[in-house]
């Protein structure tokens, strides 16, 4: 009786390298004897036999130890190094010991005595079912390393990936390594796509971003996706010229849409770029670096900045500054300053912003550029945030003894927005003071908003709920889209001193402001303008419709002292002082 029809037959691919017709047709109906139903292609030659693995797959390969040709030792070595997992079962005469063992060792399974293939079929069963799970194992050795290195959605390298690559790069001799720059890039919307066209629309953008960079690298480029809208890059060899170039066409390309499911989506990039050598010895620093930019690429119109040691708040001298700041906090080092707006229309004081200072007892007098962003990195913005509310408070109510009644903003760090501690210390404050609404300003950047917008949006809807006004400061440097600002629980925005201190020379920044306020009208917000240094942009912003002014103009920020002579100078006079008094 013949096979059932249906017993499987195995299909079996087998090379077999061997100078022998016979033998081969021998090899062929033994393990036709079987279930197998065996292709095959007989090679002889070394060539042959390059060509044929080059071109098909195979399940087996057989091989004779003696070639006219060439040696059975080589070809294993040359099929073990074209295929890792594939059975090489070498057929031979008598080899001894010695050269069976080298055989095993260049890759073989198995070796078989010609004339005594009994153990043929048994050990081709063996070798195809441990082919099979070398083949799993190293396929699941892949898909952890794929998991481990490369991000799931985009399938661009990950952060682990790319700092391993950086630091391979760093480590060689290759002359095109001497100068790598790590460049940096944020999306500019992906936050505010998340938040209002949903995850999926964000997850797309995060793709079809990151192919459009790819598109745009030189092809020795690497990229890698870091999360929340980043991505890296490493060129080499490169130096800052270089990557400013890259960066420049990165930067405008993004000037055109996506067209993601049914919309079409805007959005910017922003760029940061360390050096190696002069920027950082090793991946992660560089990498850390190029971060740390990114804040400084929002404010530059061409979205790009380059590490700078001066600003960076790892240095020694800065970490030892957040230990000064640490002990500064229970001391009498910290002074408020205050600045005034004053209201376009009827020309009086509208309010002014409490902006923080630092008596240093070495190194003098310093501005908050240099200390807030140490503090928000060493967790000292919540004691500074909750010293300074209550300096603003005791001001307030001292000034109002005077029947001065002036709404003091404070500015609020994103770590505020997130803390529910001091949130209720500001509400026991107002109500331990019976402050009445609109005492309290606050003012918020958009780009905290952004960091977690649910949270900050509670918090914002808790602050009114108190009372406190809000502000979006800095307004047009972040993620601007007033679109956007309508979902926010908000009072005013203040448009960056950068467009104001131009808006009378430069039409770009002309437009900025005058769109700014035309759209923060329409959704009933006021609109600060801060920065405002002349009388041309003072009379500009007014044409202009603009609600309230700030800047050095009307008055730079003064200690409550020098404030209070200011204000009654403001008074009797009636008009703004074209000199104020500079800070002291
Ligand atoms: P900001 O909130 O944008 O504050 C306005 C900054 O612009 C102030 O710098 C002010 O002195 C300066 N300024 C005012 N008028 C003019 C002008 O006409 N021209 C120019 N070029 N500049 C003008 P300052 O006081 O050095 O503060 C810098 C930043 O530090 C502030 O920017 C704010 O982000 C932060 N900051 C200040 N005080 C605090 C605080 O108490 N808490 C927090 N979290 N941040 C603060
Ligand atoms: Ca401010
Ligand atoms: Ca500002």
């Amino acid at each position: 009786m013949g096979k059932s029809l249906l017993a499987t037959l195995h299909s079996l691919h087998i090379l077999v390298v061997e100078d022998s017709e016979d033998d081969t047709q021998l090899l062929l109906r033994h393990l036709r004897s079987s279930d197998y139903e065996v292709t095959a292609e007989r090679v002889e030659t070394r060539e042959e036999m390059l060509n044929a693995l080059a071109h098909q797959s195979w399940d087996i390969v057989f091989a004779d130890y003696t070639l006219p040709h060439f040696s059975g030792l080589e070809a294993i070595r040359l099929i073990r190094g074209h295929d890792p997992d594939v059975p090489i079962i070498l057929i031979s005469g008598t080899i001894g010991e010695e050269r069976a063992i080298e055989v095993i060792k260049a890759g073989a399974q198995d070796y078989l005595l010609k004339g005594n293939i009994k153990r043929l079929l048994s050990a081709v069963a063996r070798e195809l079912e441990e082919a099979a799970l070398r083949r799993e194992h190293r396929k699941s050795q892949e898909r952890i390393k794929f998991l481990a290195y490369y991000d799931q959605l985009t399938g661009l390298p990950n952060r682990a990936y790319f700092l391993e690559q950086v630091a391979a790069m760093l480590t060689t001799e290759d002359p095109a390594h001497q100068h790598i720059t790590v460049l940096t890039a944020e999306l500019s919307e992906y936050h505010e796509i998340n938040a209002t066209l949903g995850y999926t629309a964000g997850d797309a953008l995060l793709c079809r971003a990151g192919e459009r960079l790819q598109q745009l690298l030189p092809s020795t480029a690497l990229l890698a996706i870091l999360g929340s809208g980043r991505y890296a890059m490493a060129l080499a060899p490169s130096n800052l010229d270089y990557a400013h170039l890259v960066a420049d066409k990165l930067h405008s390309s993004f000037n055109e849409p996506f067209d993601i499911a049914d919309f079409r989506v805007n959005t910017g990039i922003y760029l940061g770029a360390a050096q190696y050598p002069d920027h950082g010895q090793d991946a992660q620093l560089l990498l850390r670096r190029a971060e740390a930019v990114l804040k400084l690429a929002h404010g530059h119109a061409t979205g790009y900045a380059a590490y700078s040691a001066e600003r960076d708040s790892c240095k020694p001298e800065n970490i030892a500054l957040a230990t000064d700041l640490r002990n500064a906090l229970g001391t009498e080092q910290l002074r408020l300053y205050f600045q005034p707006k004053v209201d376009f229309k009827t020309g009086r004081l509208a309010g002014v912003e409490a902006l923080v200072r630092w008596e240093h007892p070495q190194q003098g007098l310093i501005t908050p550029d240099r200390f807030v962003v140490l503090a928000e990195k060493s967790g000292l913005i919540i004691p500074l945030t909750q010293w300074v509310l209550d300096a603003a408070v005791k001001q307030h109510l001292a000034w109002a003894v005077h029947e001065l009644n002036l709404p003091i903003a404070a500015n609020l760090s994103v770590r505020n927005l997130l803390d529910r501690k001091l949130m209720d210390q500001l509400y026991a404050l107002i109500l331990e003071h019976n402050l009445p609404p609109g005492a309290l300003e606050a003012e918020v950047t958009e780009s905290a908003l952004m960091e977690y917008p649910q949270h900050a949006i509670k918090t914002l809807n808790a602050l009114r709920d108190m009372g406190v006004q809000i502000y979006i400061d800095d307004f047009g440097t972040g993620y601007s889209s007033l679109a956007y600002l309508k979902r926010l629980p908000i009072d005013g925005v203040k448009i960056d001193k950068s467009f104001v201190s131009d808006v009378t020379t430069n039409p770009d920044s002309a437009t900025i402001v005058r769109s700014t306020i035309e759209l923060a009208h329409n959704l009933g917000l006021q609109v600060v303008a801060e920065g405002v240094e002349e009388q041309s942009s003072f009379d500009c912003l007014a044409a202009l419709g603009c609600d309230k002014a700030q800047g050095y103009y009307i008055s730079r920020p003064l200690s409550a002292q020098d404030f209070e002579l200011w204000h009654s100078r403001f008074i009797s006079t009636g008009r703004l002082a074209r000199h104020s008094p500079e800070e002291g």
